[in-house]
Order: structure tokens, then sequence, then C-alpha cells
């Protein structure tokens, strides 16, 4: 086992290893931006290195200042939690050169599943259904461009082969805008990934994202726990995230966590990583790309199946074998997180960093905080938007509902706007309640098709 982590990240999630790594014996270093001095993961390590100036790309994705943290403590490993450098395939080869641990996958299953055109055909391959679509990258001048689309049948959907984050989509609902919007998706891929390259699938209308969590060791076993529902988003990202889904039977749960085993599969995968779906009306189901970290949404994971995945990923990434089977694994309540961003709602999400003034989160019985904020905390404008995820779990999901709204009253948050009342609503929501959801819950049921939201 490792005997000190550096955490190469910030906020809930840096809190999050820290507090997994304690548990386990694990002495834990920091790493933070000039920005992020106060910040509480930094006050809860043992150690902490500044590694640069505000800005990210100078701090919290400056590869040389972090590693050389890494050899100046002693540090064996490195977690990288989800988003900077957590799907850098050259930053885990670094740390593998420096005989540092990277904890997540090897090398070879980043890169494979980090174009989405080539984990598509990989797939294929390995019969995962994926989403109708083009082979390769597509192009304005292409002239056989109007016929792929219609092939694929309209709407359309042009996504960033190198996309993340919902940037980069554009949905086509007709010929006449088909042209623009590749060169619209390609300006906005290059932008925001450094790679123009998009391509074209059939737009799932009104679908869930149903994701499954996969966990594998080193000896080629790989396990699925049972799904985790992303359907209530904004702009392509999530909001609220639930386990289990309200819409998935015994066997689609299944069908479908055996596809993402053999996703895993395919690249060889070791620690965890979530294989994410579309299921359509028919319950259809279409691979649409798999995640190669921890993701923001597993402690509703944890929660339904008691199992820390944290703890997990660091004894996988430290060679431990996985001690269980997938049809060993039993739902043991129902969760629901709520993603507590500093945003306003009102005015299209628009971030809003700041001072915190007077603070409450909630507590109580079947409630879960993960945050990094407290009273008198500045959230500082460069960074992600989250600022706390609520998690109630109970034994159905009418009471987790019930002990969400009630949490989420209880929730004081002074000095800055934020998306809590927005949860609240959606908890309220009768289409919610009945379970009837979907990727257009937002704009359709909450905002009363207000274009803003699309
Ligand atoms: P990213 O990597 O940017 O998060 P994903 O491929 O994971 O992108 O898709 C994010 C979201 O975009 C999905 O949850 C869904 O709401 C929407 N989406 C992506 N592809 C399709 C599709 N083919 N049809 C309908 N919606 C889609």
């Amino acid at each position: 086992m490792f005997k000190k982590i550096l955490i190469a990240n910030r906020g809930e999630i840096a809190c999050r290893v820290i507090r997994a790594a304690k548990e386990l014996g694990i002495k834990t270093v920091a790493i933070h931006s000039e920005a992020d001095k106060e910040s509480m993961h930094v006050t809860m390590a043992d150690e902490s290195v500044c590694v640069g100036p505000a800005s990210a790309s100078e701090s919290y994705l400056n590869i040389p200042s972090i590693i050389s943290a890494a050899e100046i403590t002693g540090a064996d490993a490195i977690h990288p939690g989800y988003g900077f450098l957590a799907e850098n395939t050259y930053f885990a080869e670094v740390c593998e050169s420096c005989g540092i641990t990277f904890i997540g996958p090897k090398r070879s299953s980043i890169e494979k599943m980090g174009d989405k055109i080539a984990a598509r055909q990989l797939m294929i391959k390995s019969k995962v259904p994926v989403v109708p679509g083009s082979d390769g990258p597509i192009s304005a001048d292409d002239p056989n461009i109007y016929k792929l689309a219609e092939k694929i049948g309209y709407p359309i959907i042009i996504k960033a082969t190198a996309g993340g984050g919902g940037k980069g989509m554009r949905v086509v609902v007709s010929q006449e805008a088909l042209k623009n919007s590749i060169i619209m998706a390609q300006t906005e891929a290059k932008a925001n990934f450094g790679n123009p390259d998009v391509y074209m699938e059939k737009y799932i209308e009104e679908p869930h994202h149903i994701e499954f969590q996969i966990l594998g060791d080193s000896k080629g076993k790989v396990v699925y726990l049972p799904e985790r529902d992303c359907s209530i988003q904004r702009r392509h990202q999530k909001l609220v995230e639930e386990s289990p889904s309200p819409f998935i039977s015994e066997s689609l749960r299944k069908k479908m966590g055996k596809a993402a085993q053999s996703a895993a599969e395919a690249v060889g995968y070791i620690t965890v990583g979530t294989v994410e779906f579309l299921v359509d009306k028919n319950m259809d189901f279409y691979f649409m790309e798999m995640n190669t970290r921890i993701q923001v949404e597993h402690p509703v994971t944890e929660i339904v199946t008691g199992i820390d995945l944290v703890k997990e990923q660091i004894r996988l990434a430290a060679g431990e074998r996985l001690s269980f089977d997938s049809s060993a694994i039993k739902i043991k309540n129902h969760a629901i997180e709520c993603r507590i961003n500093a945003e306003d709602p009102d005015k299209d999400f628009i971030p809003s960093p700041g001072k915190i003034g007077k603070l409450y989160l909630p507590g109580g019985p079947g409630i879960r905080v993960d945050t990094h904020v407290y009273s008198g905390y500045t959230i500082p404008p460069f960074y992600d938007s989250l600022i706390a995820k609520i998690i109630a779990y109970a034994p159905t999901r009418e009471e987790t509902i019930s002990k969400m709204s009630r949490a989420l009253k209880e929730v004081i948050i002074e000095g800055i706007k934020n998306t809590a009342s927005l949860h609240a609503k959606i908890m309220n929501n009768e289409y919610f309640h009945e379970g009837n959801i979907c990727t257009d819950f937002l704009p359709k049921y909450v905002f009363n098709n207000r274009n803003s939201e699309e």
C-alpha cells in the first residue's frame, strides 16, 4: 500500500480523497494555487505545497510543478480527482516515468476512451451498442454530408471527438442548418479542446442518461455496480443524479451492466471508471462514452452499495484484487444527489463567485454533504462552480425525495447565488415524483421551454 498520496486537485474532491487516504492510514499532500491557500483541502492534508498562481494552467495543470511537489514531499502516488489532469495521458506517463503511481487506469485505457470516435469503433468491435452515427470525423465540405445525415435521420447531434463537459455539441433538426452547425461545432471544439474534429450521431429524443460504475483489478477482473440516472441536466451537464434509476428494470440493469463490463474489459481497465449510455423510450440503450476517473456523482453509488469507491480506487491502484462480484451487490437504499453550484439559476446559470457569509449546510438522518466551503470562505472565480453535493438516502425513492426537500430547506448560503432553490423546485415537481425524467426535463418541465436552457 502507498505511504503518501499527493492529491492533484482542489475543492470537494480533494477533501474526499484526503478523507479516504486518512482512513487507510496513508499520509496526504495537498497542492494549491496562490488563490487557494485558505482552502479546506490545504487545512485537511498533512502537508501542502503551492504549485503556482491562480490560473489553472499555471497551477493545477502545471505538470512540472506538481511532479516536483510529489518528489520533494516523497509522495509515492498521485490521485488526480476529476477534471484538471485526471484524463491526461501525458501526465499519467510522466508519473509512471518518475516512479510515482498514477491512481487511475493505464495510459492506454485513457487514450482509447479519450477519443470518442475511436471509442465508438472499439465498442462496435466489442458488440456494445452505440448511437448510429458517422464512422469518423465529418467536414462541412464533404459532398456526401447531406446523404450521411439523411441516412442517420434528423434530428442529429454534432459532437466533438475530444469533447467533455457538454461543450462543442450542436443539435441539427434539418439540412438547412447542417453545414453551419458543423463549422460552429468545429470552432467550439478547437477553442475548448485544441482539436477541431467533430462527428455526427443520431439525436436520441427525450433519453435517459444512465451510467454504470465499473471497477477493474490488475488481474483482469471487472465488476459493475447498479446504475446512476443522471437525466436531470442543464446544457448537457448533470445537476441531479440518483440510484437506482426509476426507469430501469432488473433485467435491463443486468444487460446494460454486462455491456459496461465488456466496454471496460475491451480496454483492460484498472481502478474505477464509468460507462455512460443513453436509453430511449423503447428501452434500447446506446454507449455514449467512458469516463476514466472517479466522478462527481460517485456518492450515490457508495450509498446504495455500501462500497467506498475512493478507497477501492486507491487499493486497486496499489495492486490489490477485487474481492466481490457484481452478482453479490444488493441495492440497499435509494440515493439522490443535488449539485449545489455557485451560479444564478435565474440568470442562465451565470457563475457567482465571492465571499460566503452565513453558511448552514443540512444534516440529520439520511443526509450526506460533501463540500469544501465554510463560512467566510471566498469562492475564487478561476475554477468550477461546484460548492457542495447534498446526498439524501432512504429505503424508497419517495422518502428520499422528501428527505432532500427537507434538507434543501435547511440550506443557508449568504453572499452568493446558488442552485439550491432550483433543486427545491425539481424535488417538488410532479413529473420528477413520477420518475418521468429525461435529459430535456429542465427546459421542458421546470423552465417551461424557456429558450435560455438550450
Ligand atoms: P460530454 O463528454 O461533453 O459530457 P457526452 O457524450 O457524455 O458529452 O454527452 C453529454 C450529454 O449530452 C448527454 O447526457 C445527453 O444529454 C447529451 N447527448 C449526447 N449525445 C446525445 C445523443 N446522441 N442524443 C441525445 N442527447 C445526447
